[in-house]
């Protein structure tokens, strides 16, 4: 089986190779790199050297994936053409990737939301009259700052931070903060973009923004990663503000970061403001659900999908890709609704038993002993666990990718569709590649895009804010229920905004059309700001 890591170009001790074709330099660059291949984070231009070396290497066995990038999307290979936008969206989206060069992920991000948009901009010519498009496409501030800090052997390492403030026609920017070496401007774009349909889905009144920093904090001590959040925090605390902008986690930011972010926040502005970050320990602000909820919501989220099949969880068996704050809880809640979890996985691989996992001990692996993954061997001997292996090989009935973008490509959702999958949920942002979603549309398979499937964090951190606000705190049981209601609301929206703009089962023109509507709707009444 081949290894992969999803997204990025660049591997290490990876023994999988991932080509990048640029197709159409002059739309992906303005012109400012030639056409060239990256092989596994090397750039090079595709001469018949390199063409000699990737036969080399497929000659040892590993694994080739091409993707091209054509008009500054990216796409797997030899795969049907790309979905159309609509030609009056064109030259706004050759303008979105002309202004933000090389940002693939963003492009990418902002062509699947333009696909859905034109029957949109026909019904409301005010939309392109007023530039809406355009103005969402282009984030209302973008913060990048050094970050400084010192490690356990007093050498001094520099990072890159940023957040971007992406639309707060709807509220205060609210999206997470992600930790992680591949962080850069183009993801952090993506994910902000993203949110704004996101929260403006969920109905609560938040705008969109996201953030991190390049920092890994893998094999990192506790007082490193906690420098590392004091000196991030020094610079970001100035941009932050219950009503200005409330971030919460994301990849590599935890209860325990938000904590150390929280205290350097409340130290430099001598002010407990609960409301400026979410995802608070319930001991100091934070909401019950808040930790389970997005991984809770992408499940109440299946369940509204499998529901209109005539269909349910009870009795099914389900995959589930990473093993952090998402994965770990949709596979609790799967579990707690009859189904089956039989692998998860973390970037070192992943773990199979037809059982059924064992929640229990994955959380004592993942969350208290910080291991890989192959460490739940230790305590269920009976599980396999294959090294750089590729989990959407795995039969099963519902699929879950709850680990990181485009790490589901069209030959994975080729390998689920012949496997029998009946549905997948995007627990993480934007996991599968769009060739991959036309598989599932092509096979029937139902599918619940990110923006919607996985909208019960943010709908949750809303819900923290209004306990801040309040000075109150809900149970669980009441947060749940709440947490439930929104999610079906999310799921009823999607499918009939699907329904009355041609595209009946559509989730993903129904999530896009839904929230952009709600955006724009209040983008005009604002005025030209
Ligand atoms: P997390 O707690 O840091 O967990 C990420 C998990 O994904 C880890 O197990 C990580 O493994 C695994 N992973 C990363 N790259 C991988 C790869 N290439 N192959 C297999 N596994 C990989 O992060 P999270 O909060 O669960 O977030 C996961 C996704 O959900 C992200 O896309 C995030 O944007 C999205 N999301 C999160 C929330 C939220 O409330 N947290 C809300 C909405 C969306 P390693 O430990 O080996 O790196």
């Amino acid at each position: 089986m081949s290894a992969r890591c999803p997204g990025e170009t660049h591997t290490e001790s990876a023994i999988d190779v991932v080509v990048i074709v640029v197709a159409d330099p002059d739309h992906v660059v303005a012109g400012d790199q030639p056409p060239e291949c990256v092989i596994d984070g090397w750039k090079t231009c595709a001469d018949g050297l390199h063409i000699l070396i990737l036969a080399m290497l497929m000659l040892l066995g590993l694994h080739i994936t091409v993707a091209v990038v054509h008009r500054g999307v990216r796409h797997d290979a030899s795969q049907d053409s790309p979905a159309m936008i609509d030609e009056k969206l064109e030259p706004i989206f050759d303008d979105v990737v002309r202004r933000n060069a090389g940002e693939v992920e963003f492009h990418q991000a902002v062509h699947e939301v333009l696909e859905s948009l034109g029957p949109v901009i026909t019904k409301h010519p005010e939309y392109a009259d007023q530039k809406i498009i355009q103005r969402i496409c282009e984030p209302e501030r973008q913060i990048i700052f050094r970050v400084p800090w010192r490690g356990d052997d007093g050498e001094v390492h520099i990072n890159r931070g940023m957040r971007v403030e992406f639309n707060s026609a709807l509220g205060p920017y609210k999206g997470g903060l992600r930790f992680h070496p591949s962080v850069n401007l183009g993801i952090v774009k993506f994910l902000g973009f993203e949110q704004i349909f996101k929260n403006a889905l969920t109905g609560m009144p938040i705008g969109g923004g996201k953030g991190g920093a390049d920092f890994d904090p893998k094999g990192r001590s506790d007082d490193e990663i906690m420098k590392f959040c004091q000196s991030f925090m020094l610079e970001l605390y100035r941009h932050l503000g219950e009503q200005t902008d409330v971030p919460a986690g994301d990849i590599g930011v935890g209860e325990r970061e938000i904590g150390w972010l929280f205290g350097q926040y409340k130290r430099i502005t001598n002010r407990y403001e609960s409301g400026v970050l979410t995802g608070k320990g319930t001991a100091w602000g934070g909401a019950l659900v808040r930790t389970e909820a997005t991984g809770y919501g992408v499940v109440f989220f299946v369940e509204e999908m499998l529901a209109t099949r005539g269909e349910s969880l009870d009795g099914r068996t389900v995959i589930v890709s990473g093993s952090g704050n998402v994965a770990l809880h949709a596979i609790e809640k799967a579990q707690a609704r009859g189904a089956t979890v039989t692998a998860c996985s973390d970037s070192s691989g992943f773990v199979h038993d037809p059982a059924g996992l064992d929640l229990d001990v994955l959380k004592d692996v993942k969350l208290h002993r910080r291991a890989r993954i192959s460490a739940y061997l230790d305590e269920v001997p009976s599980a396999t666990f294959a090294e750089r292996g590729n989990i959407w090989d795995v039969e099963c009935h519902v699929a879950l990718p709850c680990a990181t973008q485009n790490e589901l490509i069209r030959r994975d959702a080729e390998a689920l569709a012949r496997n029998g999958c009946i549905a997948v949920a995007e627990g993480a942002n934007m996991p599968c590649t769009p060739e991959a979603v036309q598989v599932f549309n092509s096979a029937g398979i139902a599918f619940g895009p990110g923006k919607a499937a996985n909208a019960g964090g943010v709908a949750t951190s809303a819900l923290e804010m209004q306990q801040n606000a309040s000075r109150d705190s809900w149970t669980f049981e009441h947060t749940e229920a709440r947490l439930a209601e929104i999610m079906k609301n999310i799921h009823q929206t999607c499918f009939e905004y699907a329904d009355r703009f041609d595209a009946p089962g559509n989730l993903v023109h129904g999530a896009n059309i839904a929230g952009f509507e709600r955006v724009a709707t209040a983008m005009v009444a604002l005025g030209l700001v």
